[in-house]
């Protein structure tokens, strides 16, 4: 195999972030997309090429919550594309990549917006996941998280071990609020970073696009890598137009040589 081409502007990112004191990555589904998870949107997105679904996951959990995990149920049993994707995925090069950064302590934190547990499967320990972890539950009133097999589904909706409250799973529906601890972390982390990457997400969805804008209005470095154009891209200070694992191999590769 032909050794990726090392641009300026993965040169610069590697400068940057050997440089800097706290470098925070926001990371979208495009990371995962070279694992086989397809994205959402953009170029081989799922709603690129079949439309956007309705928005009303939270409607209707509140409405019957017992109904919503009967369904879930029976969704199991006709497993979709997109699950099989995410059920039989590995963590690739990117992954590994942002692991060994933070192993060198060069990156001090992921705030990431995928649910399919590739970081933590890579080796990372510092992630906040801003949209949940599609393994575990939570509970709606005190925010305990279990790994789903835990759970007994004997009696639906299941509820909390520690208080009683509802149990859901820990994917942020579409309206659902992001988890108070969550969003409190990618705030602390928005306010200390002086390098922050944004890897693999359209910049869309909110309150996630928003932590780059308040960590690049502080001075922050911003560094895009995506094969395509973002909103976030007019702010970038350096900006990588290609795949997120080569481009993050070949940061570590200069970092560590
Ligand atoms: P998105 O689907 O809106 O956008 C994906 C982005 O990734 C696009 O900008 C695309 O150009 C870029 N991209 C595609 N291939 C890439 C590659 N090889 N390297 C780098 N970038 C690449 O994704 P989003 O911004 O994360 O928002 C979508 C929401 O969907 C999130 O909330 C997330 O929770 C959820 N989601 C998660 C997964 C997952 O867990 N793997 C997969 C799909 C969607
Ligand atoms: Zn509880």
């Amino acid at each position: 195999m032909d050794s990726p081409e090392i641009t300026p502007e993965i040169r610069a990112a590697a400068e940057a972030i050997g440089s800097c004191k706290h470098a925070v990555a926001l990371v979208g589904a495009g990371l995962s997309a070279e694992s086989g998870i397809p994205t959402y949107r953009g170029a081989g997105g799922i709603w690129t090429k079949f439309g956007e679904p309705t928005i009303d996951g939270w409607d209707l959990f509140r409405r019957d919550p017992e109904q919503w995990w009967r369904d879930v149920l029976d969704r199991k049993s006709r497993r979709s594309e997109f699950s099989t994707a995410i059920e039989s995925a590995a963590p690739h090069a990117g992954h590994l990549a942002l692991a060994e950064l933070e192993r060198m302590g060069r990156l001090k934190h992921i705030i990431t917006q995928n649910i399919d547990n590739l970081h933590q499967r890579a080796g990372s320990l510092a992630v906040t996941e801003i949209h949940g972890n599609r393994t575990k539950g939570r509970c709606l009133s005190c925010g305990l998280r279990v790994p789903l097999e835990e759970i007994s589904l004997d009696r639906l909706p299941p509820l909390c071990g520690k208080c009683g409250g509802i149990m859901k799973n820990d994917t942020v529906m579409f309206g659902e609020p992001i988890p108070f601890d969550a969003l409190r972390h990618c705030h602390a982390e928005a306010e200390v970073a002086d390098v922050f990457l944004v890897i693999g997400t359209s910049a869309v969805v909110y309150p996630a696009a928003d932590f780059p804008v308040i960590a690049a209005r502080r001075g922050a470095t911003l560094i895009e890598i995506n094969p395509e154009r973002t909103p976030l891209t007019g702010m970038a200070n350096i900006v990588i137009r290609g795949p997120a694992g080569e481009s993050l191999q070949c940061i570590v590769d200069l970092l560590s040589g």
